[in-house]
């Protein structure tokens, strides 16, 4: 005989491994998979403002980025998930909004 604790309990570990799998699925999905659909990052929006994001990586602010090389573009960063020539592209570490190609912020890590 099987006790309601423990239907209860393969339940919960049917739905957590349903609700893992789901995550495993989304997180395998291209990145840019929904580029063109994803409101851009506005250079004010919290996160954005920790991380010195700018639209145009020309208008990175120097003195406070030193790090911050020319020729440092959203577009040639491993989090950029556009392809080539994509204007917008979604970015790793602002989930669900699209980042420019010519922008940059002080998370940027060259593509190997
Ligand atoms: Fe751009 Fe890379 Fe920063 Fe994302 S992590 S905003 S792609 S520089």
């Amino acid at each position: 005989m099987i006790s309601n604790s423990s239907l209860s309990r393969r339940r919960m570990l049917a739905l957590t491994a349903s609700a893992v799998g789901a995550g495993l699925l989304a997180s395998a999905l291209p990145q840019h998979a929904h580029a063109a659909d994803l409101p851009h990052l506005a250079e004010n929006a919290t996160t954005a403002v920790a991380l010195g994001y700018r639209e145009d990586a020309a208008k990175v602010d120097a003195a406070k980025y030193v790090t911050h090389k020319a020729g440092q573009t959203c577009a040639n960063c491993r989090f950029f998930g556009g392809a080539d020539k994509a204007p917008w592209a979604a970015c790793q570490l602002f989930p669900g909004k699209a980042v420019a190609a010519k922008g940059w912020c002080s998370a940027y890590n060259a593509k190997a």
